[in-house]
């Protein structure tokens, strides 16, 4: 570990570009291979969204953004994130009136903050490209990878492409791969073929679909507060038991909101747009005030229904060769927003084990625990003892929280508990 070594990072979102991070920061020759072009080209659309999507970015990631040891990372991507102090939930009394209930996170003030995910990945993707002993390679797709041999096979895709090369395949050695590829990740799908993997995923019977409220007009720049609709300090919850919409802050004074409700019901609102904006008028008050109903039927058209997955598997590393991380590892529904927390989180321990067994190997003089790729292994084989267990129990908050936000919010035990936390 000790010597420097060719890390291969696949995948250059927001767990991907942080690991790359954290392994040149240490000195390694790293190359960041990714299927889609570069992130900062504008005319690249992000993969499953719309356009960006905002998160709740909690101490979990921001931790292990500031252990990366790079202050001009944590200082840019904290200066447009937006404090969310608790959550906002909107409901109806009986006698039809919209009311908005706020519900502090932590009694002593603590927030969470609502950050731009494709803001927080540029910025990583910015800090690389200065480092010199990082490269890129965009448009590049993993399509194998020999885990013994230490190879890995990369197609190069359609504009990246010259004319010669479209198609062609090409061959990496390395010493140390690093998959952060996301939910449908191919380094996972080949170290299965070395590891002993137990693995599992489920689709829950939820769709999503991103909508947006726009900034109010004519706000006055002195007054920037006034240019959101909506209060910007919480995460907005519409809870409706079967459904649920929420909204979060961005910089610009909109929200970036989505709905979430069981794949039938998506079903019929493809059928009949024309029942969208009744269908919002029934189960989440207000909503309609804040997206014109012409346009709430043309954004639940336009924007995509996409599906949620939740997947656990162990372990998470082969040998000293590779090992997953973020949604690679453990994909989870979003109802905890920690699925991008987590991962970050991942990119932290992982570093912090690797350096535990090269200060050991360095305090030994190199010999009593072997070879450095036998100490990988090791900190490996340690990475996953630890880590599976913290990340299995995230993934089943996750669905848990789901019940919570889109119901127990509203219920009055759980009004009791949170009123007698409080004292
Ligand atoms: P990804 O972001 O999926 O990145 C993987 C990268 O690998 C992509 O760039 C992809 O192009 C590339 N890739 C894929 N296949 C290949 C290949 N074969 N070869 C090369 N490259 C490849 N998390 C939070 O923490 N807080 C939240 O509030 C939150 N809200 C969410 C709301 C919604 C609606 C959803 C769907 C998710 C939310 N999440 C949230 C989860 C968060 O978006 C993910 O956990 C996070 O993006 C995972 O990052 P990643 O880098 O592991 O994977």
């Amino acid at each position: 570990m000790g010597e420097k070594k060719k890390v291969l990072v696949v995948g250059a979102g927001p767990v991907g570009s942080l690991a790359a991070l954290y392994a040149a920061q240490r000195g390694d020759d790293v190359e960041i291979y990714e299927l889609r072009n570069d992130l900062r080209d504008p005319t690249t659309t992000p993969l499953n969204f719309t356009k960006s999507i905002n998160l709740a970015l909690s101490e979990r990631g921001i931790n292990a953004m500031r252990r990366a040891g790079r202050q001009d990372l944590l200082d840019h991507v904290m200066s447009a994130t937006i404090p969310m102090r608790g959550r906002m939930i909107h409901g109806r009394r009986p006698n039809g009136d919209h009311y908005e209930e706020p519900q502090d996170y932590d009694v002593h003030g603590r927030t969470i903050f609502a950050v731009d995910r494709g803001g927080l990945n540029k910025r990583l993707l910015d800090i690389l490209e200065r480092m010199p002993n990082v490269k890129f390679y965009f448009n590049h797709k993993l399509t194998g990878a020999d885990f013994r041999k230490c190879k890995a096979w990369f197609e190069i895709q359609g504009r990246g492409a010259s004319t010669e090369s479209r198609a062609m395949e090409v061959e990496v050695d390395f010493d140390f791969m690093i998959g952060a590829d996301g939910a449908h990740s191919a380094v996972r799908y080949h170290m299965m073929k070395y590891a002993r993997m137990d693995y599992q995923q489920e689709y829950i019977d939820t769709l999503w679909c991103e909508f947006q409220i726009k900034p109010k007009d004519g706000a006055k720049s002195d007054k920037p507060m006034e240019k959101f609709a909506i209060s910007p300090n919480h995460l907005h919850i519409w809870p409706g038991k079967e459904f649920m919409f929420i909204a979060i802050p961005s910089d610009d004074g909109s929200f970036t909101c989505t709905l979430f409700a069981p794949s039938a019901v998506f079903g019929q609102l493809e059928l009949s747009p024309s029942i969208i904006p009744s269908f919002f008028n029934d189960r989440f008050p207000g909503v309609t005030a804040l997206i014109q109903p012409q346009d709430l039927i043309s954004q639940f058209l336009q924007n995509p229904h996409l599906p949620l997955i939740n997947i656990k598997c162990k372990p998470y590393h082969y040998a000293a060769s590779v090992v997953i991380l973020g949604d690679a590892a453990h994909a989870m529904v979003p109802f905890y927003g920690q699925g991008m927390n987590a991962g970050l989180e991942d990119v932290r321990i992982l570093f912090e084990i690797l350096d535990k067994y090269e200060r050991i190997q360095q305090a030994e003089a190199n010999d009593s625990h072997g070879s450095t790729s036998a100490l990988r292994a090791t900190a490996l084989a340690e990475y996953s003892a630890v880590r599976v267990l913290d990340a299995h129990a995230i993934n089943d908050l996750a669905l848990q929280n789901y019940i919570e936000m889109r119901s127990s919010v509203l219920s009055p035990t759980y009004r009791l508990r949170k009123f007698l936390e409080e004292f």
